[in-house]
This record gives C-alpha cells, sequence and structure tokens, in this order.
C-alpha cells in the first residue's frame, strides 16, 4: 500500500476512526507513522511473581488461572484475574472493563505490565497493561513502551498496535529518499530503521539515533522547502520598481514632520526596504522588533513611498483592535501628505460615496481579502503578525496587486538559527533598539511567601497612583478548555472577595464573542475597572497606556519570550511600569531561568535563552507557528543545521537527480499548515 494514501482509504479501521486521527494531524497513513512518542515507559524489567516489591513498576509474565467480573456494592464492575508462574501468583483487577473477561480467558498466557500495590494483606496490581502472549513482538509490556499524544477514542494502546502494524506491512513501500552518500557520511540511520526505532525502540541509544536520522531529514526538507521558495520568488521578476531618489525630500519632510527622531534600527530597515523596493525582484522581507519598537511607522513611510511611486498598498492585520490601531496611528502620521487611507474590517466597510482615486492606503482585517472593489493597482502589501496567517491567505493578498513588494512584521522574537532555517526564503529587518526616552519595564520575581505583601504594594499603586493593572491567570492547557476559564474565573472570585475587595475587577477570557471582548477592553480603557483579570490567550494586543502593572501568574508555566510578549502590554504610556511574575515553584533552574526576566529586556535575547535551556518546541508555542511538520529537530542544534543546510545547498543545485527529495519537499511546501 502506498504511504501516501489518505488513512480514510486504508483499511476500515482508520476509516472508523479518520475524524479522530484528524485531531491527531494523522491525514495519510505516513502521517501515523510520523505521530511520535513523547514518552517511553521503561517496562523492560520482568520479574518473577514471587520477587514482587511494593512500589516497583515491572512486567510480569504467567497463566491466567481466574478471571471474573465482580459487582461493587455501588454496581460498578470490577474484572479481577489471577496471574500465576512458578514462583507464585498475584491477583490483578481493572475497572469498569467488562469486555476484559472475553478477551482473556482462563489458561492464556499472559504480559502485565505496571505499579505492585499492597491491598488487604497482599501484593495486587491495579489496572495494569496487559496483552495475551500469542508468539509475536510484545509491545505493551516487557519493553520500552512508546507513549503517544492521545485524543479521546485513541489511546497510545491502539496507536502503538496500528503503527505496529502498519511498519510492518510497508517495509517496501517506505522508501528511502535520502542517498547513501548522505547518510554514510552523516552516520545516518536508514528511514525504515529510524521509524522502527523510534516507535518500538530496544534501548534509549536507538530513541537518540533515531531522532537524528529524523531531526535531519526535518532540518533538510525545511532549508530545501525555503531555497526553492526563494527561487520561484526571485523567478517572479516582475514587480513594480519604485523610484526612492526623486522622492528623498518628500520622505524627509515626512520624517521631520514625526514627533521623535527616528531610531538607528529603524533607519536601517527603512534603507533596506527601499533598496529591495528600487528592484524588479519582488521584496520578502520580514520586520521583526518587540511591541513597541515602531514597526509601524516604517511601515508607514515605506507606503508613503509606495504612493509617491503611484501605487497603492495594503496592511493586514489579525485582530479588528490591532487594525484599528494601525489606521488610528498610520492616518494621523500621513494626514498632511495628501495620502488617502481607509479602514476595512469585518464592522468596517469603505463609504459607498469614496473615490476610488483617493484609496493610497487599506489596512485592514481578514475582510481585506474579500474586497475586490477599490482595489486596481496594489504594489505593495504589509501583513502585521505574518505568523497569524495561513498560508492560502498571504498568497490571496499578494494577489490582490501584481507581483506586489510585500513586508511582513512580527513582534515574536525569532532565534537567529530558527529564522535562517525556517524563513530562509525571507531576508531579516531587526528593529533591535526601543525609542529612546521608552522606561525599562521593572520586573520582579515573586516567591509566594512576598504574595501579600505585592498585592498591598499593588492596591497602593491602584489608588494612589491611579494605575490600572493586567492579572494573567495560569494556563491549564493551550486550547482554552473550560479548565481554563474555571480556573480564571476562581481567581477572579478570589481576588474580588479576598484581596480587592475595594476595587473594580473586570474578567475577560477567549471563550467570550468577540463583541463581549471588545466591550470589555473599551470599560478597562475607560478606567471602568483597575483590575483586568485575563486568561492568557486573549488578545491583549492593545495599547491601554495607563495600565502600568502587568502580573503573571504561574509563571513558571511560560517561555521566556511568552512572558515578555505578556510584559509588554504594559510600559506603552510615559509612566514607570512594572511586571510581577508569581511562581509557587521551588526549583533553582526556573527560578535562574525567570530571575533573567529581571535583567533582560530584549525579546531576541530571551528567545535565545529560552532555546538554549528549554529547546525549540517551547518556543514554536510563542511563535504560533504551525508546528506540526517541526516536531523532531531541535533548533539549538548549531551543528546539525550548519550539516543539513551543506548538504541542502548541494542537493539544490542537482535538484533534478533527487525525484525522491524533491517530492517530499513539494508535500512540505503544499502541507505548510495554517496556524488558523
Ligand atoms: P510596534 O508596532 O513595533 O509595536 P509602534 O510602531 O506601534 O510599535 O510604536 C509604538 C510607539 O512608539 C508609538 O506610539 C510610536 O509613535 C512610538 N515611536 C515609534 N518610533 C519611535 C521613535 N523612534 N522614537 C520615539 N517614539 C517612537
Ligand atoms: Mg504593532
Amino acid at each position: 500500500m502506498n504511504i501516501n494514501i489518505p488513512v480514510a482509504d486504508a483499511g476500515m479501521i482508520f476509516k472508523r476512526y479518520r475524524s479522530q486521527l484528524k485531531k491527531l494531524g494523522i491525514n495519510i497513513l505516513g502521517d501515523l507513522l510520523y505521530h511520535l512518542p513523547f514518552r517511553y515507559d521503561d517496562l523492560r524489567i520482568i520479574s518473577k511473581i514471587g520477587d514482587l516489591q511494593t512500589g516497583e513498576t515491572v512486567t510480569i509474565q504467567g497463566e491466567v488461572i481466574f478471571i471474573d467480573n465482580i459487582f461493587t456494592k455501588r454496581w460498578k464492575k470490577i474484572q479481577k484475574a489471577k496471574i500465576a508462574d512458578d514462583t507464585g501468583q498475584i491477583e490483578v483487577a481493572w475497572f469498569n472493563q467488562p469486555f476484559l473477561s472475553k478477551v482473556i480467558h482462563i489458561g492464556d498466557k499472559i504480559s502485565i505490565a505496571g505499579k505492585v500495590d499492597y491491598f488487604s494483606g497482599s501484593l495486587t496490581m491495579q489496572s495494569p497493561e496487559y496483552e495475551i502472549i500469542v508468539g509475536g513482538e510484545l509491545l505493551h509490556t516487557a519493553r520500552l513502551v512508546p507513549v503517544y499524544p492521545e485524543t479521546k477514542g485513541i489511546s497510545s494502546k491502539w496507536l502503538r498496535r496500528q503503527i505496529y502494524k502498519t511498519l510492518q506491512d510497508n517495509k517496501q513501500n517506505i522508501l528511502e529518499f535520502i542517498p547513501e552518500s548522505i547518510i554514510k557520511n552523516n552516520h545516518l540511520l536508514p528511514l525504515l530503521e529510524a521509524l522502527e526505532k523510534i516507535h518500538f525502540p530496544h534501548l534509549m541509544k536507538d530513541v537518540v539515533d533515531a531522532k537524528k536520522r529524523l531531526a535531519f531529514d526535518e532540518l533538510l526538507l525545511i532549508q530545501l522547502a525555503a531555497m526553492k521558495k526563494r527561487k520561484e520568488w526571485e523567478c517572479n521578476l516582475n514587480s513594480p520598481i519604485f523610484k526612492i531618489k526623486p522622492f528623498i525630500d518628500k520622505i524627509n519632510m515626512l520624517i521631520e514632520s514625526l514627533p521623535f527622531t527616528l531610531t538607528k534600527s529603524q533607519k536601517e530597515a527603512l534603507e533596506d526596504i527601499f533598496n529591495d523596493m528600487s528592484t524588479s525582484t519582488p521584496m520578502n522581507r520580514l520586520l521583526e522588533g518587540d511591541v513597541g519598537s515602531g514597526k509601524t511607522i516604517v511601515a508607514a513611510i515605506a507606503m508613503y513611498i509606495a504612493k509617491l511611486n503611484g501605487y497603492q498598498s495594503t496592511l493586514m492585520a489579525p485582530t479588528e483592535i490591532l487594525a484599528q490601531q494601525h489606521y488610528d496611528m498610520i492616518s494621523k502620521l500621513l494626514c498632511n501628505f495628501d495620502v488617502g487611507v481607509e479602514l476595512i474590517t469585518g464592522n468596517k466597510k469603505i463609504n459607498k460615496n469614496k473615490n476610488e482615486n483617493k484609496i493610497d492606503i487599506l489596512i485592514g482585517t481578514h475582510a481585506l481579502l474579500f474586497q475586490n472593489t477599490y482595489i486596481h493597482n496594489i504594489g505593495f502589501v504589509i501583513i502585521d503578525e505574518q505568523q497569524r496567517f495561513g498560508v492560502t491567505q498571504r498568497s490571496t493578498i499578494r494577489k490582490k496587486g501584481v507581483n506586489p513588494h510585500l513586508l511582513s512584521m512580527t513582534a515574536t522574537p525569532i532565534p537567529r538559527t530558527i529564522a535562517l532555517t525556517l524563513y530562509g526564503d525571507l531576508d531579516l529587518s531587526i528593529l533591535n533598539e526601543m525609542p529612546i526616552g521608552r522606561k525599562k519595564i521593572k520586573t520582579w520575581l515573586v516567591p509566594s511567601e512576598k504574595r501579600n505583601k505585592c498585592y498591598s504594594w499593588i492596591e497602593k499603586e491602584i489608588i494612589e497612583n491611579n494605575s490600572q493593572t493586567f492579572i494573567i491567570c495560569p494556563f491549564i492547557d493551550e486550547s482554552e478548555s473550560m479548565q481554563t476559564i474555571k480556573a480564571a474565573s476562581k481567581e477572579f472570585d478570589r481576588l474580588k472577595k479576598d484581596i480587592f475587595p475595594n476595587l473594580k475587577i473586570g474578567l475577560l477570557h477567549g471563550k467570550m464573542k468577540s463583541k463581549e471582548k471588545d466591550n470589555i477592553l473599551n470599560a478597562f480603557r475607560k478606567k471602568e475597572f483597575d483590575i483586568l483579570v485575563a486568561t492568557p490567550v486573549v488578545e491583549v494586543g492593545i495599547d491601554i497606556s495607563n495600565a502600568t502593572i502587568m502580573v503573571i501568574e504561574a509563571s513558571e508555566r511560560f517561555g521566556l519570550s511568552q512572558l515578555h510578549q505578556l510584559r509588554g502590554r504594559v510600559g506603552r504610556g510615559n509612566k514607570q511600569s512594572y511586571c510581577i511574575l508569581f511562581t509557587e515553584s521551588t526549583s533553582t533552574s526556573t527560578s535562574t531561568r525567570l530571575k533573567a526576566m529581571e535583567n533582560m529586556d530584549q525579546g531576541r535575547d530571551l528567545a535565545e535563552l529560552d532555546l538554549r535551556m528549554r529547546g525549540s518546541g517551547e518556543l514554536f508555542g510563542t511563535m504560533q507557528h504551525g508546528t506540526r511538520q517541526f516536531k523532531i529537530a531541535d533548533f539549538s542544534d548549531n551543528s546539525l543545521i550548519q550539516k543539513t543546510k551543506n548538504e541542502a545547498k548541494i542537493i539544490f543545485n542537482n535538484f533534478k537527480q533527487y525525484p525522491y527529495i524533491l517530492e517530499k519537499v513539494n508535500r512540505l511546501i503544499i502541507n505548510e499548515v495554517s496556524p488558523d
């Protein structure tokens, strides 16, 4: 069977579970093989029953001498069995799994693994893993047992069985796509062996070797995909060539009209952008800078150049609030320069009587994607927080123009190694300094014994300095579940009742309707609340300059760049701002990590540190990037990145000779997942 077929076509069992599999990101049969264990339970020790000791986690193997359903007083069913070997017997119990008495029979040879307990006078195992011994390889006991990300209806046990079977049945379909010489030079395992070892290792070293091979593939393919995208981009030779020199005076007038001088890195970014715009190769540049570093001004000046050259520009932002903010700032900046600026969002359409020749800059949300009127010659496209948009959306907005120049912007700091591999097709400009005069946000890591003192200080700041405070509740899980909301509501009640009975407190969470969220944020802006309790996934990308205190609960659960981004929600105005990190953790490594927040104030430095201390998995969480295909490689492994980069260059120059690699690269480009 071809492993590229949809899972639904790969047999009844897959067809039945296809929607659950989809939830795990498994769409084709091959995806199943790349659904990797996140942990291995070590059940390799096989113990004689007579040697068992309380508390140990082991495998025992013996014969079933008893199995039956027992009813408890409350009519629950317990499945009890007795297993014997030549050294003794042990009773094991499962709960509410009546089917067990049908699949386990007296006389069966069975392998059982789990923790040994002591219960009313004898040893027992409760809800152990089990499998009947029929002669094949044991998958669930007596080995390093892989544990997988699960979803409702699909257990690790199910996945183990299906992955094992798929590997067995498809040995000849798992094509080695990396040439022999590269495998040899880099001491890699063959692909099939790597897949077998990552799922069913005999030693932990098997896992290390397998990961190395799969990480190599991943990094190689990502870089080849970036090279290919870049080449295709550059072959697209029809972008408008913008003149810069004739307009230098006008640009300078605009810059002089600003109430401040541009930072050095803003000037450098503009120079990069102007250089890109003055050639027919379309610009494809990423402008990276912390919140508040002044990206919008750079964008506005670049859009002014487009207007002076007779072209329209469009700027797409991920939320209505951000689009509105851009609109306010940009229309104010350009109001005396004869530039027509318009806003389009779900709620705000363009006035019908508008003269379309008067629109030079269109700012908006996703609503821009559906806008066709008023657009006649877009030469420049800007995407704010580019990682929040899918590939299709990004390409749709570009297609509103004819090969427009493209500038992406992000406030998410991306460490160099990641930027170079993941975004190898982009040029990079970085705003690495804050405008002068901006006050550093004072940050304190506060241990639990100082919590109450800290609350008193906050109350004093609010009352005496008329400040406002954000309190970010811990996230229980990433997908803002009911659990997270409950935790936030509970914290909200606690603060209202026990801590700040005299203050006005609001609550904001991601499950609220967007209208409701806007109302609450606006109420906060109007100072109807002193404190806003919010869940971390909530978009607080707004500028509330009076909010000067950011409190983050359970800060140890966040990556440093996440903390930095949350912290960036305060410190907008000219008042001194504060960030308070609460943690109940007592581990020294945690507090060392969090302490870095007190001294470091550059997002990028924090991201680099995060990468070194926690690996890339965490970072991808913050980047909100479609991470599915980047789950093996660790981007702190510079030497592997370098090796794969070198190989990628060689392969890229002779791509025709590597049809299997080319196929994989194309698939990767097509499947680049959209984050929404
Ligand atoms: P970003 O989009 O990078 O978060 P903005 O462009 O919104 O940042 O700028 C944040 C604030 O800083 C705005 O109020 C802006 O007017 C101001 N600002 C931008 N550049 C400078 C500068 N060079 N000097 C002083 N203030 C600046
Ligand atoms: Mg911005």
